[in-house]
């Protein structure tokens, strides 16, 4: 893709954190944006506007990736308002930690519905147009749960890690049409997810982070700019961590 094209980029969980900031990131490279998220209108409105600003085009649904004919439709009102999609990131997700012995089976479905069958719903959508036109660019978010297990998330983990193996499946069946395919595995991120982590919880997870901060949304979007944009045209398939060190 020429960086002059008009370029179209879809994202879900557009409306908070890391999918918010994705699609400023993504709005100030260039990219036409169409957004989805749960349930937050006032926050989508604020971002519309913020969007406007930079000058590009900005679409923005309340659509639940849980559901694919929803889904769907947000593909091709997208496609038809603001061209054809060359960029997905599926930012959408959920936690509802528990002990196993202590998870209600509604925490584990309702984890797995939303991080991973809605990232199938969203990459099943965009895929066939993608592979029409030989191009493309997906970014799914994962997380460091996904890649060593997190304590109390076991259904955010198996979602996580599940997002992992998909993406490598399809970064080797769709290369060959020019599509790329790559996970981002974020640790603490500064979100509204993680802000429900106070106190010595939080300290006892940051004495964990050499760099000794959370992440900031901004920053987990720089790579996703980067994953997406010529850039990376090379790069499929692979997962990059940027967790401030926790991992290692
Ligand atoms: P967040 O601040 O809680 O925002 C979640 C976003 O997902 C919101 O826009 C929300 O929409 C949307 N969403 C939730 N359920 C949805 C559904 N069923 N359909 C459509 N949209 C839905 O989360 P975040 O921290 O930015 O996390 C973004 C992604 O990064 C998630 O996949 C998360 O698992 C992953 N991640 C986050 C961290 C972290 O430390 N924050 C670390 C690793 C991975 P509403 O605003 O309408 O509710």
């Amino acid at each position: 893709m020429a960086q002059n094209e008009s370029r179209v980029a879809l994202v879900t969980g557009g409306s908070r954190g890391i999918g918010r900031a994705s699609v400023l990131r993504l709005a100030r490279d260039g990219y036409d944006v169409a957004f989805c998220y749960q349930s937050n209108e006032a926050a989508a409105r604020e971002l519309e506007k913020e969007v406007q600003e930079t000058g590009v085009r900005v679409l923005s649904r309340r659509v639940d990736v849980r559901d694919i004919a929803l889904v769907r439709e947000l593909v091709a009102e997208t496609e038809d308002a603001l061209g054809s999609i060359d960029v997905a990131v599926t930012a959408a997700g959920i936690t509802r930690d528990n002990p196993l012995l202590l998870m209600k089976d509604e925490e584990w479905h309702d984890v797995l519905d939303v991080n991973l069958d809605g990232v199938y719903n969203v990459c099943r959508s965009v895929v066939f147009g993608m592979m029409k036109r030989k191009s493309g660019a997906i970014v799914n978010i994962s997380s460091v749960a996904g890649v060593y297990g997190n304590a109390t998330q076991s259904n955010y983990s198996a979602s996580k890690a599940g997002i992992i193996g998909f993406s490598r499946a399809l970064a080797k069946e769709v290369g060959r049409y020019g599509i790329r395919a790559n996970v981002v595995a974020p640790g603490f991120i500064d979100t509204d997810m993680t802000s429900v982590l106070t106190g010595q919880v939080k300290d006892k997870a940051l004495e964990s982070v050499p760099l000794g901060r959370l992440g900031r949304a901004d920053e987990v979007a720089d790579l996703v700019s980067y994953l997406v944009s010529d850039r990376a045209g090379y790069v499929t398939g692979a997962v990059f961590q940027i967790d401030g060190g926790i991992t290692i």
